[in-house]
């Protein structure tokens, strides 16, 4: 068993750390203040290639593999978690479009989405069906040689901002087999865009989108009718612990910020990293952190060798987010009053970090999921 990075992946997480720092780091609380997205984060992170970071050379992106993927999630996390969601999905969908799209479409829609040219969203969740996705009933019905797209997806990351959208639409009958998938560009003239206003993550313009008759030419289908959920199902697989990553990032970057905090905090005439009660909590947020840091890689790395990876991808995504809200909340609790004001990350990262505990699926759906490969599905709740 080798238990380590590669010499390039560490220099890589270096790099990304260094470029985080840099070009992050000063943003995150402005970002969060002014709630909306800076368009300037999206040209620093093509630039540096993260956003391309799972497409393929030949598609203009960087082929990176899934566990390299992960090291930027992570890093970028540290510094942004909200960042991290322009990587999280511009993967998500790329790899959809990749694996289910044909050579014309991945020739003309990845490049576009590696540099910066199109701000991808993911269109699943509609007000009546978010764990229930595959009763979705957002339409597409036949028009000429094209389609017509009319219904509500709510919850959309990036959804303000946004210029193109990988769509999940009923074609057919009831159930997961009647849903397709179209990626096209949004059009104004048939859209309304609703931001909402979140306890976190408000860089991000979360938003619904209510497609009017939106028309979506015929090279929109992406793979055949009916082949839409069980391709974003593959991909929540990967996403999952992309995700588990990115929270880690932010608890780990708390737990850092504690630790050198209470080693100058004096109290009682002793740094406080001196008292158990203050050192224990810490040091048990940084194991729980350590232990689903190597689950998240331990999916990664099975996807790059062509294994299953949904039993890990699963157990990541309920486990992770869970733990990393616990860990920051802890980590903010060493801060004492201060740790409760906008003088320091911590209560930010906290917010940041709940809602990843319900984006692309609950605890309990995952745990659901989890289950289904413990027990088998008969035998699952
Ligand atoms: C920050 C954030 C970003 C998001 N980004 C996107 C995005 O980009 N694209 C997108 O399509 N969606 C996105 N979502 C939506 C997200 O995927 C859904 O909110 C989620 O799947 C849950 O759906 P729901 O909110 O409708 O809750 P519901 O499905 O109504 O569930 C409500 C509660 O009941 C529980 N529950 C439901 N069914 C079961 C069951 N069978 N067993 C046990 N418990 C159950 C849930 O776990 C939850 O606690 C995002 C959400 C958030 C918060």
């Amino acid at each position: 068993m080798h238990f380590g990075f590669s010499d390039e992946q560490d220099d890589f997480r270096a790099s990304v750390a260094a470029f985080a720092q840099a070009k992050l780091t000063p943003h995150y609380a402005s970002d969060d203040r002014n709630a909306a997205f800076r368009q300037e984060l999206l040209t620093d992170l093509t630039s540096q290639g993260i956003v391309g970071l799972r497409i393929p050379e030949q598609y203009g992106g960087q082929g990176a593999d899934a566990v390299t993927t992960g090291i930027a999630s992570e890093e970028v996390s540290r510094a942004d978690i909200n960042a991290a969601y322009v990587l999280l999905i511009a993967s998500l969908v790329g790899e959809i479009i990749h694996t289910a799209g044909n050579e014309q479409q991945r020739r003309e829609w990845l490049p576009a989405i590696a540099d910066g040219n199109s701000l991808p969203c993911f269109c699943l969740t509609e007000p009546d069906h978010g764990s229930d996705a595959a009763n979705l009933s957002v339409r597409a019905v036949p028009d000429g040689s094209g389609w017509r797209i009319t219904g509500e997806k709510t919850s959309i990351s990036l959804g303000m901002d946004a210029t193109t959208a990988l769509v999940m639409a009923r074609t057919g009958d009831t159930g997961a087999r009647g849903v397709s998938a179209f990626y096209f560009r949004l059009d104004e003239t048939h859209l309304h865009r609703s931001a909402f206003s979140d306890l976190g993550g408000r860089s991000i313009g979360r938003a619904s989108l209510a497609f009017d008759n939106h028309p979506v030419p015929a090279e929109a289908l992406v793979g055949n009718t009916g082949e839409g959920f069980i391709r974003t199902m593959q991909g929540f697989d990967y996403s999952r612990a992309l995700i588990g990553l990115m929270v880690l990032g932010t608890a780990q970057a708390a737990i850092d910020d504690a630790i050198a905090y209470a080693k100058e905090r004096v109290a009682f005439g002793q740094p406080i990293s001196r008292q158990q009660g203050v050192a224990f909590p810490l040091v048990e947020a940084a194991t729980q952190v350590h232990g689903a840091r190597l689950l998240c890689y331990e999916a990664l790395w099975r996807k790059d060798m062509g294994l299953p990876h949904g039993l890990q991808g699963n157990m990541a995504k309920w486990w992770a987010p869970k733990l990393a809200v616990e860990a920051c909340h802890q980590a903010l609790l060493t801060f004492g009053h201060a740790g409760y004001s906008d003088e320091v990350p911590q209560g930010q990262r906290m917010r940041d970090a709940i809602g990843l505990e319900i984006g692309d699926g609950t605890a309990q759906i995952a745990k659901l999921v989890t289950a289904r490969h413990l027990f088998g599905r008969e035998f699952a709740p």
